[in-house]
């Protein structure tokens, strides 16, 4: 994540919409890609202080506070209620009559900026429903549905029980995800070592990349590094994982135990992975923890950011632990682990230039 400044001189964050100093609101400008100031014009109409573009603040913003991204144009010129690049592909949102839900959703959407974030930072393709697109991207945030109880056995409504995972370029997290206390239960109760919003977006877009760029495309390569997706199927293989546990000695071939259950689960816990990664190196380098080589992460071969990110960890992991607290960077790369990681690294590369090149694709987006 890039360092931003507020015209006063104060750091801004990606999170804030208002500088913390000079009490100026602050947003996302799409005319100069950045976090900066915005004042009033005298006409009802916002101005960047940086790039001096006129902006509206996105109606999530203005309504729901949920979202601190602008939308270039004049309120004279733009639809009522209009939504900006990254809320137009949130489609379903929570029941906000219903205590605490305002507050989950809110920290859905900052997980998801950050994820829309890198992924325009890497630039990878995506787009919504409203632009033509072969696999347009959305998200569900939804809860479970409990069954309605009269006088404790009559049961009136429908049950629906929410689960978070891709479908057709569909993302669903269930809200559950965003309540810290269920989240730690059931990150204790699959014995994993972080469970985090981020991570489940991270995730979830890998099964989306899956779709859009392994496909049809690139299975004779995919085959050969995560194993044929059909043999078994992914039904067999979940019965098999939840009856029986991981493979035994998995961390000798995966990051963690649930890859182990099917490939495309392998793909996509790698992929969230090598995620994570590129936003620890971004954020590293902007500020100033570390240096890399080159401006794009993805002209740098990927030995170079696994030699950077080994000795980040160590430093980072100290500090944690100087503090009591688990490591903060956990993950080890054994050799079919860093195969996975160059496939994606390689992956994402032809793709992001495939699709510039030869796709009629004009990202609204920076
Ligand atoms: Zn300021
Ligand atoms: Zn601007
Ligand atoms: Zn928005
Ligand atoms: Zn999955």
């Amino acid at each position: 994540m890039k360092t931003f400044h507020c015209t006063c001189g104060n750091k801004l964050f990606f999170e804030n919409s208002v500088c913390l100093n000079c009490r100026r609101e602050v947003g996302w400008c799409p005319a100069c890609n950045g976090m900066h100031a915005i004042e009033l014009d005298g006409k009802g109409n916002y101005q960047c202080t940086n790039c001096n573009a006129k902006v509206v603040k996105c109606f999530n913003y203005i309504t729901y506070n949920v979202c601190n991204r602008l939308i270039a144009g004049s309120w004279q010129q733009l639809p009522a209620q209009k939504l900006c690049d990254y809320c137009q592909l949130t489609e379903t949102i929570p029941d906000l009559s219903v205590a605490g839900n305002a507050t989950k959703w809110y920290n859905l959407e900052v997980a998801k900026r950050r994820l829309l974030y890198l992924l325009d930072l890497i630039r990878l393709p995506y787009a919504s429903k409203n632009e033509q697109f072969e696999l347009p991207l959305s998200f569900d945030f939804k809860e479970d549905i409990e069954p309605t109880t009269v006088l404790g056995w009559l049961s009136l409504g429908k049950e629906e029980k929410v689960f978070t995972g891709h479908a057709n370029g569909k993302i669903t997290i269930n809200l559950a995800e965003a309540d810290p206390v269920e989240r730690e239960k059931m990150r204790v109760q699959f014995g994993e070592t972080q469970r985090t919003l981020i991570g489940h977006f991270r995730h979830e877009i890998g099964h989306y990349y899956w779709q859009l760029l392994v496909q049809g495309k690139d299975e004779a390569a995919y085959k050969a590094i995560f194993g044929d997706y059909e043999n078994p199927t992914y039904s067999q293989a979940m019965d098999f994982y939840y009856k029986n546990g991981p493979k035994p000695n998995w961390r000798n071939n995966y990051i963690s135990a649930y890859a182990t259950m099917h490939s495309w689960e392998d793909f996509a816990e790698t992929w969230g992975t090598y995620l994570d990664m590129i936003a620890v190196l971004d954020t590293a380098d902007n500020t100033d923890l570390l240096q890399l080589p080159g401006e794009d992460l993805q002209d740098t071969q990927l030995e170079e950011l696994l030699i950077r990110y080994a000795d980040l960890s160590l430093k980072v992991n100290e500090v944690n632990r100087s503090l009591g607290l688990p490591d903060l960077l956990p993950e080890t790369f054994s050799p079919p682990i860093v195969d996975k990681l160059r496939y994606i690294h390689r992956l994402i590369k032809k793709n992001r230039l495939a699709y510039s090149q030869s796709f009629n694709y004009t990202p609204a987006r920076n």
